[in-house]
């Protein structure tokens, strides 16, 4: 049939995804994409840019609080969530029509259908049996919450619902101790809610620098939220409006809503890609090589279905990789080192490069760190402090690490995975002039090493 016969059919309209079939198409493939829930994915609609939204909204009662010591006056002031949700709801639909219409503009052709691989070359494309020709799949169909299963799991939320409840929760349980799970404990607190973190490891934020793990831990404690670590929840039950949440050793507590954030899974469950002969790994993702291919010729994937760094940015350069390589003929390989990240928890946290840990086991380091409280606390008041680190090889000068905690962290992050990625050594940072008066001056201003 003309026009069901595509050069690329990509499955999964979302950063990755769309990215992908973009430049194919502006390259002058002829494809093919389709998304089963709404164009943009996880990012745009269910991910970093409402919960940005959100956490910008949290935001707001600390500055008032600090405001007073800065002669201002702020009236009582009242937080409707119905307004905050239609609005962001509203800027959300928004974006989610810019996806789209770039497809459009590209020339590809859009399914709002679920896909799935019937076999190499062939898709299957909704319910009703449409079966379309591609020489190249791309797999971008990103990743899923994940919940444990135990008894009462169906009282739980994950955060796909926490961005549309009907109602700010009075108590809510925030279980995990990942980026996801900091950053809501920190929304919904930031918000008025009363907010118990409950993760099962001894620090939140596994695999980030130790001296970042216990700084936020400290932060989101220091403001009021509850942080439960080696504990773990055994049963939930419901009881009229409430929920009890029964822990491993009996301790039981009452709470209104509960949000898994213990993870994600790839999305490949019932996508026929292993009868297809693709190969998937033990958690369900699409194992692919340096180029994104997986075992089987001409399919592909990029983005969290491939479990590598699960980030909006990683998934945008390797689907931009996969294009090159396909469609650009310059086999080109994402770069996955040296991907600077941020979590946007109160206190917010940023890094790039090797934590301290994984440095010293490398070789010798030296570590340059300092914590202060920033000059807008001395008026405001709050208790937020700064944590600045430098991760230093000992005979190579390089800076291997830098992470940072406190407000502004993220923007500075982006700036300063810059000289990192260019391999600057600490004296390069320190020959240059500091910013007076600024957090970041700090950064080349730190003289001595940590004994
Ligand atoms: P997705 O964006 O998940 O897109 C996959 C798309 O495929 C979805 O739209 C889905 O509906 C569709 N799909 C799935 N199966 C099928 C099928 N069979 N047929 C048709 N369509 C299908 N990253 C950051 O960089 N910064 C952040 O601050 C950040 N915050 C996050 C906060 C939250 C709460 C979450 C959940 C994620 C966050 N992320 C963040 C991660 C980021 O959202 C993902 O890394 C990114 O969206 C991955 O893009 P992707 O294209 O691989 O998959």
């Amino acid at each position: 049939m003309p026009g069901k016969d595509f050069d690329l059919f990509v499955i999964g309209g979302g950063s990755g995804g769309v990215r992908a079939a973009r430049r194919a198409a502006e390259a002058g493939a002829r494809v093919a994409l389709a998304e089963e829930y709404r164009f943009g994915g996880t990012c745009v609609i269910r991910g970093c840019v409402p919960k940005k939204l959100l956490v910008h909204a949290s935001s707001f009662p600390g500055e008032f609080r600090a405001a007073a010591g800065f002669g201002w006056e702020v009236g009582p002031c009242r937080f409707d969530w119905s307004r905050l949700i239609a609005n962001k709801d509203r800027e959300i639909a928004r974006l989610e029509g810019i996806y789209e219409s770039v497809l459009e503009r590209a020339g590809v052709e859009v399914f709002r259908a679920r896909a799935r691989v019937l076999a190499p070359g062939r898709v299957g494309v909704g319910d009703g049996g449409e079966v379309i020709r591609a020489r190249h799949i791309l797999v971008a169909t990103g990743g899923v919450p994940f919940v444990p299963r135990i008894p009462g799991a169906e009282f739980a939320i994950t955060s796909n619902e926490a961005f549309h409840l009907p109602e700010l929760p009075r108590r809510i349980t925030v279980v995990g101790g990942g980026y996801i799970a900091c950053e809501f404990a920190s929304i919904f607190h930031g918000l008025g809610a009363e907010v118990r973190q409950v993760y099962r490891g001894p620090l939140l934020l596994r695999g980030f620098d130790e001296d970042l793990r216990r700084f936020v831990t400290r932060g989101l404690k220091h403001q009021g939220v509850e942080v439960e670590t080696e504990a773990e929840i055994a049963e939930i039950h419901k009881h009229g409006g409430e929920l009890s949440v029964v822990l491993r050793g009996g301790r039981e507590f009452r709470t209104d809503r509960v949000m898994y954030a213990t993870g994600r899974r790839p999305q490949t469950r019932g996508m026929g890609l292993e009868q297809a002969g693709v190969e998937l790994g033990r958690g369900g993702e699409v194992i692919v090589d340096r180029l994104s291919r997986s075992s089987v010729p001409d399919i592909h994937a990029v983005g969290d279905v491939t479990d590598r760094i699960n980030q909006t940015p990683v998934a945008i350069r390797e689907a931009e990789a996969f294009v090159a390589t396909v469609f650009g003929n310059r086999p080109t390989e994402p770069d996955h080192a040296l991907v600077p990240l941020a979590v946007f928890s109160r206190p917010e946290l940023a890094t790039v490069g090797l934590t301290e840990a994984a440095a010293r086991a490398q070789g010798e380091v030296l570590i340059y760190r300092t914590e202060f409280a920033p000059l807008s606390e001395a008026l405001g008041g709050g208790g937020a402090r700064i944590l600045m680190k430098l991760v230093v090889g000992r005979e190579t000068r390089r800076v291997l690490g830098v992470h940072l905690g406190g407000a502004g962290s993220a923007e500075l992050i982006q700036c300063l995975a810059i000289p990192v990625k260019m391999g600057a050594t600490k004296d390069d940072f320190d020959r240059v002039c500091a910013v007076h008066p600024t957090s970041a001056e700090e950064l080349v201003t730190m003289r001595d090493a940590v004994p």
